[in-house]
């Protein structure tokens, strides 16, 4: 049933639209986007965004690769409270398993309304003494795995002509990581791949957008010694390390009706100390 002020605000859109002569069509811009498809959702921020996105009502795809337990774990919590969260391994590296996810989630969900590319892995170490192999390994995750996952999603998304991909990056993306070079480098890549790929895909309704956190707690920074985190959290305007909470809710706005008119954005919640 439509309350006074959705008939409001149908009005003023259709005046606004007579004024600078649009469509309406053009104007309801994306319909109710209910499919997410998360990678790397096993644990830390992933897990997080996958429990967070199934409470607010979203079909909720958690790819996992290694932690089965964890995923197991993730869809009974969501289970206990009523919610869904279908499970799904695949390497993101890896074409053909990628390909199989996203047919099963179409097949169970009937569509990826909105993909979110948040699989990674960091090395960490002084760059004369990385590897090739580690070079190779964080760029294939980090990187490849949301060139793989993107391309694969928007064949979908673009033929719905609606869709938004949200690719999970880093302040060390934008300001450079010391000792952290070969992962600044991939989530660098990866905000050169949001806004290149937003303007191509913008035509066909689809939002591309990162987000670039600071240091959040989960088990990428156990890596980390706890001094340094002090140095950090000291060296950080609002004088803490982000939580996982940070994270979902930046991407919860850009998933939801809010975040509709953001495409090649970088959004970073990361407490000033990147500003
Ligand atoms: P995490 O706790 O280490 O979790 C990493 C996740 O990535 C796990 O679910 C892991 O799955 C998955 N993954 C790794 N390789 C994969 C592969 N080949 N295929 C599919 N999944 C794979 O990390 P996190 O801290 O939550 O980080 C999540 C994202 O946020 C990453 O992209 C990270 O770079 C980014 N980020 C983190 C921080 C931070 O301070 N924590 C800051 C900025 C950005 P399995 O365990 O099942 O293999």
């Amino acid at each position: 049933m439509k309350s006074e002020g959705d008939e409001i605000s149908m009005l003023s859109l259709f005046c606004i639209s007579k004024k600078v002569g649009v469509k309406m069509n053009d104007l309801n811009v994306n319909k109710k986007l209910s499919t997410v498809l998360i990678t790397g959702a096993s644990r830390g921020i992933g897990a997080d965004m996958a429990i967070s996105f199934a409470r607010k009502g979203y079909n909720v795809l958690a790819n996992y690769n290694n932690s089965e337990s964890n995923a197991i774990n993730l869809k009974e919590v969501a289970e206990s409270e009523g919610k869904r969260i279908m499970l799904f391994k695949a390497d993101v590296t890896k074409r053909s398993e990628v390909e199989e996810m996203f047919n099963q989630c179409i097949k169970e969900f009937g569509s990826v309304d909105i993909l979110i590319n948040n699989a990674g892995v960091d090395v960490e170490g002084l760059f004369t003494d990385a590897t090739d192999e580690e070079y190779d390994r964080v760029l294939d995750v980090n990187l490849k795995g949301a060139f793989i996952c993107s391309q694969i999603a928007l064949k979908h998304m673009i033929s719905n002509k609606k869709g938004k991909i949200i690719n999970i990056s880093s302040i060390w993306g934008i300001s450079g990581g010391s000792c952290e070079v070969i992962y600044s480098v991939s989530k660098a890549g990866l905000i050169g791949l949001t806004k290149a790929l937003a303007k191509e895909v913008a035509p066909s309704n689809i939002t591309v957008n990162a987000i670039a956190p600071g240091a959040i707690y989960t088990e990428m920074l156990e890596q980390i010694r706890e001094e340094d985190l002090e140095v950090f959290r000291q060296e950080t305007p609002l004088g803490r390390i982000g939580n996982v909470k940070d994270v979902t809710q930046t991407a919860l706005f850009l998933a939801g009706e809010g975040g509709d008119f953001f495409t090649g954005q970088v959004l970073s919640p990361n407490g000033g100390v990147v500003i």
